[in-house]
């Protein structure tokens, strides 16, 4: 069977009837950011109070992905970049599923994150930048990582041995360095509800 041949099934039942069954929009929230930048601490803090409002959401966080759906990828540049494409992919069938997806993943490259942007309408995604300096991070450090990073262990490491691109254009920034867990939930949450999501 080549691809050539494949016929697209229109279904019966479409996003915007789920969003009504729902009784709320959905959308993907996509978190980029250094390691330990604080993506995850952030997007499971906003996923709570959602689902304290009976939101119907789900967080799609990189080391998770990368033992099941990504466990075939590595950390190059191309594995990198198909991790992101398959991500955006599932990100796209959970937003037509009806939920707010949570998406915390360094993404590292502007080109891949701007690939999952042109899946999306406009008002369906939204690019954070969850922005720390390098120092900060390393000082965090909650996995260890950045540690085996400098002493050779862990290569490719972005930050450290792999290059973070920054988001020119993001639809927010949030400086994790000068807010702190709840000013920054907080301040994504407004966001959301200006943009009409929530
Ligand atoms: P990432 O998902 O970006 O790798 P994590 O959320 O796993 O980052 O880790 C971030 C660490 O930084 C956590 O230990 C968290 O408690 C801490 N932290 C300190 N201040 C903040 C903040 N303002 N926002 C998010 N995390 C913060």
């Amino acid at each position: 069977m080549y691809k050539q041949h494949l016929v697209w099934h229109e279904c019966l039942i479409k996003k915007a009837d789920r969003n009504c069954l729902n009784g709320h929009k959905s959308g993907l929230i996509w978190f980029t950011g250094l390691s330990a930048s604080g993506k995850s601490t952030l997007a499971h803090g906003i996923e709570k109070q959602l689902f304290d409002c009976c939101i119907r959401t789900y967080v799609l966080d990189g080391d998770n992905v990368r033992h099941g759906l990504n466990a075939n990828l590595g950390f190059s540049a191309e594995d990198r970049k198909e991790n992101i494409r398959r991500i955006g992919e599932v990100s796209r069938l959970m937003v037509d599923a009806g939920l707010i997806v949570l998406a915390c993943f360094i993404s590292p490259y502007r080109a891949d994150r701007d690939a999952v942007r042109k899946l999306f309408a406009r008002d369906n995604f939204f690019e954070v930048y969850v922005k720390c300096p390098l120092e900060e991070c390393e000082k965090r450090d909650p996995k260890g990582q950045y540690k085996k990073a400098r002493a050779g262990i862990i290569t490719n490491y972005t930050g450290i041995s792999a290059p973070y691109e920054e988001p020119e254009t993001p639809e927010l920034v949030i400086e994790t360095d000068k807010l702190n867990v709840q000013e920054a939930i907080g301040e994504i949450l407004n966001f959301l509800h200006e943009k009409d999501l929530l």
